[in-house]
């Protein structure tokens, strides 16, 4: 769940079916998060602008092994592109749809953590709190999309 921020060094990776649209935001995934890519930008759509939902950015959304106690990472590079990261043991879980959201909401809106309450953002998620915002999604969904 950790921001990081990482100058330069991209290492070179294959890109296939890339989608742009005219202000520039792109985004490649792996097949088994792409929908929730998708459903991200059409929930965002519900709140806010076209061009606030497609910034100028280049999204990798991939799945990898992360360390210890870290399920997603998204990391901001000095160029257009973002990657996100979601661990491989996240895959098909409970969490899945929470941790990615998370990750999205730091890539593509550029929202910081909101610990302390109940809260997509908030860093410390729990079990039963994760199913809890699941059966009141677009309530949380949409807290995150309109906070300043
Ligand atoms: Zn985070």
């Amino acid at each position: 769940m950790k921001r990081l921020f990482v100058l330069a060094m991209v290492a070179g990776c294959a890109t296939p079916n890339i989608k742009r649209d005219a202000v520039g935001f792109s985004f490649t995934s792996d097949d088994r998060l792409s929908h929730y890519v998708k459903s991200f930008l059409a929930d965002c759509r519900a709140y806010l602008s076209e061009k606030t939902c497609s910034p100028p950015i280049e999204l990798r959304v991939i799945v990898n092994a992360l360390p210890d106690n870290i399920l997603g990472q998204c990391t901001v590079y000095e160029s257009k592109l973002r990657t996100i990261e979601l661990d491989d043991t996240v895959l098909n879980q409970y969490n899945e749809r929470a941790v990615i959201y998370h990750e999205l909401f730091h890539c593509v809106m550029n929202k910081p953590h909101h610990d302390g309450e109940l809260d997509i953002m908030n860093a410390y998620e729990v079990d039963e709190n994760t199913l809890y915002m699941y059966a009141h999604w677009p309530y949380y969904v949409g807290k995150v999309f309109l906070r300043e």
